[in-house]
């Protein structure tokens, strides 16, 4: 069998994928009360390695989700990091990797609550290329908001969040765009369906704050540093107005699936000259070094699967 998506880490144990099963009364599955994560790994063909990126930072962040939500992580920072290598290792990829931990409500109750209810976790990975094909795209604004923080907690990642993203990327394809980008309820920029958001005026590089009804993505953080060390660009994390999106000279998206993606039009108006800008494509290509372990001061950021 070709190596890909044979495992799964469930109730403990690596089991094959059939037998990673659910019953249709599972609490998570009617109500979202669960969370999770989406962690890449890429395949370095000289070194013959698989590298995770960023594998700690994300495993964190799921424990802050649960935190958040209510939900019993059964697992340490540690051991999430451990189960996803055994689960790799036996996955035996050679090719690029998604990586999903899924914390969840396991009980068959119709119980609307986070307490009283038990939780479990699951972990699979599946061969996966680009997130969005193309070396750009084009975006419109969706009409649907982002959930506010005393709705849902856009920082937590909610499994019944992501209804909002579906929502707002279903709308996007049907209008023939390639994604969407959601305003908060203030009617600020918040992010994009699945990833942040950053834009460039006049030599800035400018994002929504984390108070903004984001999720405080890894990629971001990534952004924020690499512009900072490496581009010499100056930074401001503030507030966008949506017409900002439509002066700016540069505008790309970012995170783990859509890794950083330049934005060429929004609102069937050009960005910028409606080409890749200088900043974008610089992160482009500085982005897929590291990811593949290739720049050496960033190596501590990928977890080799040996
Ligand atoms: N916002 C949303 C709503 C997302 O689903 C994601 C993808 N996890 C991101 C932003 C980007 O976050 P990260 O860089 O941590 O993948």
């Amino acid at each position: 069998m070709a190596p890909g998506n044979r495992f799964a880490f469930f109730d403990g144990a690596i089991v094959p994928i059939e037998q990673a099963q659910v019953s249709v009364m599972t609490n998570a599955l009617h109500y979202g009360t669960g969370c999770f994560e989406g962690i890449r790994a890429y395949w370095n063909a000289e070194a013959q390695q698989l590298l995770v990126f960023l594998l700690r930072q994300h495993m964190e962040r799921l424990q802050r989700s649960c935190r958040i939500l209510s939900l019993e992580l059964p697992h340490t920072t540690d051991e999430l990091c451990r189960i996803t290598l055994d689960l790799l290792r036996r996955e035996e990829f050679r090719t690029d990797a998604y990586i999903r931990p899924l914390v969840y409500k396991r009980d068959a109750s119709i119980a609307v609550q986070m307490t009283g209810l038990s939780d479990a976790f699951a972990l699979f990975a599946l061969p996966y290329g680009q997130y969005i094909p193309g070396a750009a795209v084009r975006a419109c604004v969706s009409s649907w908001r982002r959930v506010d923080d005393n709705v849902i907690p856009a920082r937590a990642k909610p499994t019944g969040a992501y209804i909002n993203t579906a929502l707002a990327k279903t709308e996007a394809i049907l209008n023939g765009y390639d994604e969407a980008i959601v305003l908060g309820a203030d009617g600020q920029v918040s992010e994009a369906s699945s990833s942040n958001l950053f834009i460039v005026r006049n030599g800035t590089l400018m994002t929504p704050p984390v108070t903004g009804d984001i999720l405080e993505g890894i990629t971001r953080r990534v952004v924020l540093d690499l512009a900072r060390d490496e581009l010499n660009v100056p930074v401001l994390e503030r507030t966008i107005d949506r017409t900002e999106l439509y002066v700016a000279d540069e505008v790309f998206f970012c995170g783990t699936g859509v890794e950083i993606k330049p934005v060429i039009e929004i609102d069937r108006r050009p960005v910028g000259t409606g080409e890749v800008g200088p900043i974008g494509s610089r992160l482009v290509q500085l982005y897929s070094a590291i990811v593949r372990g290739r720049v050496e001061r960033y190596r501590e950021w990928c977890t080799a699967v040996a």
